[in-house]
């Protein structure tokens, strides 16, 4: 089948134009699972930037006065187009990012949801009468797209995410200029051609890829654009939220996690092992939400760790596009070079590989499933995001110490603990210091959820109705009539 699989041309798309290099420069889009080029990626020029806002602006006067239920029809047309195309997109996607193809499939049809979820959830965007003060006064709190948005997404999940920002600002009758990371953009083109035959109007939808400093610098400048909504890194995020208030632009910031994972004693320790690692390397561990640091009770914690260690090791790498490869390479060469410092530095700090820790020697960007034990604080991977198939495992003493350790960091996106003990778990979902609290499974977001994260991990939420109102404003309306 591989060998008639035809890697998608590489285009912008603005105003419903779709363009190709012709000049502009290029960058090289890389295969992780072999190091070779898959196809070379234009470059947006700020004039580009600036057409593409313009479109935008454009196009938001069209797509708001377009009633919720044609809104609805295009966005539910996008999700079966999705669905038809489901093998050509996955495939995409384990080409770019070298995921396995079956968690690949698994990725389009979420990205499929989530336009449906959308375009259910559009239909529903009520506003309030709130009870008035005197008669024949009505006071109403309308809800109203907030404008053009522009968004930005990283590689790690590159359908998933650019179709969470598609469908939410378009259900809720914004227009959008989105950025995907240059790493991956076929997945996102996928999507923008799905848009596009689902009969979406030209200008609503704007992509653009380039040198992300200046096209973000450039989008977070303009006026017409009224929000913003990124995922991706810590400082990245920080950065560009600074940019957006000097326009006051709205924004949702879904960045960085170090996702604690607390197993209590009284749970089957080698069963939730073995879920763990399967948690831990999906996507080779490149999930915001990815369990890493491994908090167990004294009790249980050398029967945990070697039953880990035992599944990591057992866990079959290779290529993304075998069926038998349980997980592939890493994205990019950066993350290989981040995962060997960290392994070394944690060794240097006293903690032991119990499995994997370096390199796999072929093409490509393989890293093995790693587990380190006698992990403290002073390692940096207890401190910095791995991104990668990194798992730290450590001992807590009892409730106080597994929360404390918990919460340790600056970063509070996911969390997840083990315990049959229904007041444990009650006290946990308080006690934890983060966004989304997972029980006794490994399952942090649906289309239908609210997703987000505290402290340095973001502000504000996407999914869930909470996440369909972010590109959403309240326009309070009091009006009295003549007697
Ligand atoms: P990144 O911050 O490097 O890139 C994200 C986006 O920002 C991309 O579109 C990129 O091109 C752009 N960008 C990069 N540098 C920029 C700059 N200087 N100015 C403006 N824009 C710039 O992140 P990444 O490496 O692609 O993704 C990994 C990070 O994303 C991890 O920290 C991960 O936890 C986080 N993440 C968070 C969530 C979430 O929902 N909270 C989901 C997925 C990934």
């Amino acid at each position: 089948m591989m060998t008639e699989f035809a890697y998608p041309q590489l285009q912008l798309w603005i105003g419903g134009r779709w363009i190709d290099a012709e000049g502009r420069s290029t960058e090289p889009v890389i295969n992780p699972a072999t190091g070779g080029i898959l196809g070379q990626l234009p470059h947006a020029t700020l004039g580009d930037v600036d057409a593409a806002v313009a479109a935008a602006a454009d196009g938001f006067r069209t797509w708001r006065q377009t009633s919720a239920l044609d809104r609805s029809r295009v966005l539910r047309r996008t999700a079966d187009l999705l669905r038809a195309g489901a093998e050509n997109l996955a495939t995409v996607i384990t080409l770019e990012l070298g995921k396995p193809l079956a968690e690949a499939r698994r990725e389009v049809e979420t990205a499929a949801e989530m336009f449906e979820w959308a375009a259910e959830e559009c239909r529903r965007s009520y506003g309030r009468i709130i009870p008035a003060r005197s008669p024949g006064l009505r006071l109403m709190a309308l809800r109203e797209p907030v404008g053009p948005a522009a968004a930005f997404s990283g590689w790690n999940a590159p359908a998933i995410t650019p179709a969470r920002k598609l469908a939410g600002a378009l259900g809720a009758g914004c227009s959008i200029v989105i950025k995907p990371s240059e790493g991956t953009p076929a997945a996102a083109l996928f999507l923008a051609r799905a848009l596009e035959a689902a009969g979406l109007p030209p200008g609503v939808a704007n992509m653009l890829f380039g040198n992300p400093g200046p096209v973000a610098e450039r989008l977070m400048e303009a006026e017409a654009i009224r929000m913003v909504t990124f995922t991706g890194s810590v400082p990245v995020g920080k950065h560009l939220a600074a940019l957006a208030t000097r326009t006051m632009k709205r924004g949702v910031f879904e960045l960085g996690g170090h996702a604690p994972a607390l197993v209590f004693p009284d749970v089957d320790v080698e069963v939730v092992a073995r879920g763990a690692a399967a948690a831990k390397f999906r996507n080779a561990g490149q999930i915001c939400t990815s369990p890493t640091r491994f908090y167990v009770h004294d009790s249980i914690h050398d029967r945990f760790a070697s039953a880990f260690a035992a599944a990591a090791s057992e866990l079959r790498v290779g290529d993304p596009l075998d069926p038998a490869t349980r997980m592939g390479p890493v994205q990019n060469a950066r993350r290989l070079v981040a995962l060997e410092g960290l392994v070394r530095d944690a060794q240097e700090n006293g903690a032991t590989v119990a499995a994997g820790g370096a390199r796999v020697e072929r093409p490509g960007f393989f890293f093995q499933p790693t587990v380190l034990t006698g992990v403290t604080p002073a390692c940096r991977a207890a401190n910095e995001e791995p991104f990668g198939p990194l798992a730290l495992i450590a001992p807590f003493r009892d409730f106080d110490d597994a929360v404390a350790q918990a919460n340790r960091l600056p970063l509070g996106l996911a969390s997840y603990a083990f315990t049959r003990d229904l007041a444990t778990a009650d006290r946990l979902a308080t006690a934890i210091d983060c966004g989304n609290v997972v029980l006794n499974h490994w399952v942090v977001s649906f289309p239908e959820t609210p997703f987000g994260g505290v402290k340095d991990s973001g502000v504000g939420l996407e999914g869930g109705s909470e996440g369909f109102h972010a590109f959403e404003q309240v326009k309070f309306v009091s009006q009295k009539s003549f007697d």
